[in-house]
């Protein structure tokens, strides 16, 4: 696992620093597979999901990237019901 040193996502401290993945079902364009958020913690800091999460879409109407920002725990319960 990669360590680096850099400021807490959790607490805001200057610490070494692990990642932890989260991975939603859903295509964006920000990254080439499922969307991902990445949450660099220290090791005081159990990691929780950003409350929020960016998500890029291709809209083939008008042929643009859109991006939506959606409450994290809306968006899991909308990928669990589908
Ligand atoms: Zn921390
Ligand atoms: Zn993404």
């Amino acid at each position: 696992m990669d360590l680096e040193y850099g400021t807490c996502e959790i607490c805001g401290r200057e610490a070494k620093l692990q990642q932890k993945y989260y991975v939603f079902d859903i295509k964006c364009k920000c990254h080439s597979w499922d969307h991902v958020e990445i949450i660099k913690y220290c090791s005081d800091c159990i990691p929780i999901p950003p409350p929020y999460t960016k998500i890029v879409l291709f809209d083939k109407k008008d042929e643009h990237n859109k991006e939506i920002v959606i409450d994290t725990e809306i968006l899991e319960l909308i990928l669990d019901a589908r």
